[in-house]
């Protein structure tokens, strides 16, 4: 059984103080596990800091976004290049990103080209909104960005890549979550099945077995263990609830203890 994958995105929060704080704090309460990857995404400005000061046993890193041209005249740009020592992950497609940003599927398809010639994992986040839902085009548009996220790639590149299944809809404003619209278990998991036959029908069996798959979304410590119940779930993407140190680590907790639970199951 692989391990469980939970990658805490702490958007555009946390000064370099901040920051360090906040790992400091989650060092001392999530202790070394084998089942559980736990990733951290920290603004761009404290991912250096933060890798001198991250115990290696217990997290890895995550870029939140990169530039896909390795150097050059890109004022403000940072390169998948310039992270490939520093990081695991680098965070792409987010719907922030998409929206605020005004990232194109052509711009994220070069990005995910660039993140793995550097040999950084991408997670392409993909998702539809509450209107894109309403008009019954889920399917349709995961399929886009399906298709130009993953053009480039090869089957191993795709087995090895990381997809979260973000509902933009279900995506919170970083302080209310029990209000905001949280997928259903049914929703997630219609739309989990979808993304593994498009890579089962474009690549193969095996980069559909083994792609991880992460639900993002308004993610809280209650609802972990009902998720990871959803067939096809690996993990989750957790923005909000990933800035306070009690509710991410109890996330971590929860997705260590259904491991163990489902591991017994399956003794
Ligand atoms: C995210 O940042 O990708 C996210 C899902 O945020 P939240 O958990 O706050 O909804």
């Amino acid at each position: 059984m692989g391990k469980i994958l939970v990658v805490g995105n702490w958007k555009m929060h946390l000064n370099a103080s901040q920051a360090s704080l906040l790992l400091h704090r989650l060092q001392e309460r999530i202790p070394i596990y084998k089942d559980v990857e736990v990733v951290l995404s920290p603004s761009m400005l404290t991912l250096q800091p933060l890798s001198v000061q991250l115990d290696r046993r217990k997290f890895r890193l995550a870029a939140q976004n990169a530039y896909f041209v390795d150097e050059g005249p890109f004022t403000g740009g940072v390169s998948f290049a310039m992270l490939r020592e520093l990081v695991h992950y680098v965070i792409i497609g987010h719907s922030e990103r998409r929206r605020v940003f005004g990232e194109d599927l052509e711009m994220i398809k070069q990005k995910i080209g660039a993140c793995v010639r550097n040999d950084i994992t991408p997670i392409l986040c993909v998702g539809e909104t509450k209107h894109e839902r309403e008009q019954g085009e889920t399917k349709q548009v995961l399929h886009d960005q399906l298709l130009s996220g993953l053009a480039n790639l090869t089957p191993s590149e795709v087995a090895d890549m990381v997809i979260a299944y973000e509902p933009v809809w279900a995506i919170s404003d970083g302080t209310n979550f029990t209000d905001h619209f949280i997928a259903k278990p049914q929703q997630v998991a219609e739309a989990v099945d979808y993304i593994r036959r498009y890579v089962r029908d474009v690549f193969n069996d095996k980069a559909s077995r083994e792609v991880r798959i992460l639900y993002g979304g308004s993610v809280v410590p209650e609802i972990v263990q009902g998720f990871l119940d959803v067939p096809g779930v690996d993990g989750f993407l957790v923005g909000g609830a990933s800035l306070n140190y009690h509710t991410f680590s109890a996330i971590v907790q929860a997705s260590h203890s259904w491991q163990r639970g489902s591991e017994e199951e399956h003794a």
